[in-house]
């Protein structure tokens, strides 16, 4: 019997590595944003952020140490890597292979960024690529209404707003081929046992490495929520900056755009049009000038045997979708 999500995926990722195949013409492109509304939208993103990486200069010494610093950074980037590594371009676009237990390494880590269960995320996602920027993506923001106030209220929509939205009823349809693993349904129904090891870990080795109990509680403020914090920022910043500001270099059929600085924070997931027009490619910044630290931990694992069928555009595929004008 054929699967709905086999179709689904089929239907609406490009061809990789077939430069024959039909490629979507951007016929219809939506409503252009002026330039001073990208401009706000982009200030509303960063300023917040460079607020919270102001706050460790203040209270260095007592509320903030190197530990914590540690703890930060690589909880940042385990968890960061357990979405785009694993929620985004393991599940939601098979963009490689890997065993069962990498698999459940990455959906753990995912969950730890506590941006929900894994198979309301990867069906989200895959909706958001079908109707990317029409009606029925979840989280664009060119779908709300016209003007100024319906740009910020879309790109609100976009950030933060779309996770209040009820789910869909087609949800389900979306995640067939992730149901039919045992272990991935127990990883999901899991998902509050995780959020609260992702907070405990911080907090434990906070403990631990200072041996004082202020060490726990700056663990946990540090590495545990300032951390979801910044995933949290960083990676919906690919949902509405990504959507609003950055270059096109390639044919995508919706507003995605290549963003230098989320190519750079959100491990390589800011190089968004490259990954409209190419969605199962396991690398999102094709140039060797783009970083894309996603693709390298991918291409390590291949190296160790740990992945395989790592998908990649042919260079035809890359020539064929490059925008003439
Ligand atoms: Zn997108
Ligand atoms: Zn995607």
């Amino acid at each position: 019997m054929i699967d709905p999500a086999e179709l689904l995926i089929e239907k609406t990722v490009l061809p990789v590595a077939d430069p024959d195949a039909d490629l979507p013409i951007d016929c219809d492109p939506p409503e252009r944003i002026s330039l001073a509304v990208r401009l706000a939208v982009l200030i509303v993103i960063l300023v917040p952020l460079l607020g919270v990486a102001a706050a460790p200069f203040i209270v260095w010494g007592w509320g903030f140490r190197w530990t914590d610093l540690i703890l930060l950074l690589s909880l940042y980037f385990l968890t960061a890597l357990g979405i785009t590594v694993g929620y985004h371009r393991l599940f939601v676009h098979r963009s490689f292979e890997t065993n069962i237990v990498v698999k459940f390494v990455f959906a753990v880590l995912g969950s730890m960024a506590v941006q929900g269960p894994l198979l309301k995320w990867v069906a989200t996602h895959r909706k958001h690529h079908q109707h990317s920027d029409k009606e029925g993506d979840p989280h664009s923001p060119h779908v709300e209404s016209a003007g100024i106030f319906g740009v910020l209220r879309g790109a609100w929509h976009a950030h933060i707003g779309w996770m209040f939205d009820p789910d869909p009823p087609d949800l389900e349809s979306y995640v067939q081929d992730l149901r039919r693993s045992r272990a991935l349904l127990i990883e999901n129904a899991l998902f509050p046992v995780w959020v609260a090891l992702g907070l405990l870990i911080p907090a434990v080795l906070g403990g631990l490495l200072t041996k004082t109990w202020s060490g726990v509680w700056t663990g946990l403020i540090w590495g545990g929520l300032v951390r979801v914090f910044l995933v949290h920022h960083v990676t919906w910043s690919v949902n509405s900056a990504c959507h609003l500001w950055g270059l096109r270099p390639y044919r995508s059929n919706d507003e995605s755009r290549n963003n230098a600085v989320f190519g750079v924070l959100a491990m390589g997931e800011g190089w968004h049009n490259t990954h409209h027009a190419f969605p199962t490619s396991a690398r999102h910044g094709l140039k060797w000038w783009q970083i894309d630290i996603s693709y390298w931990v991918i291409w390590i694992l291949e190296r160790t045997g740990l992945a395989w069928d790592v998908k990649l555009p042919s260079p035809q595929a890359e020539l064929r979708m490059r925008r003439t004008s």
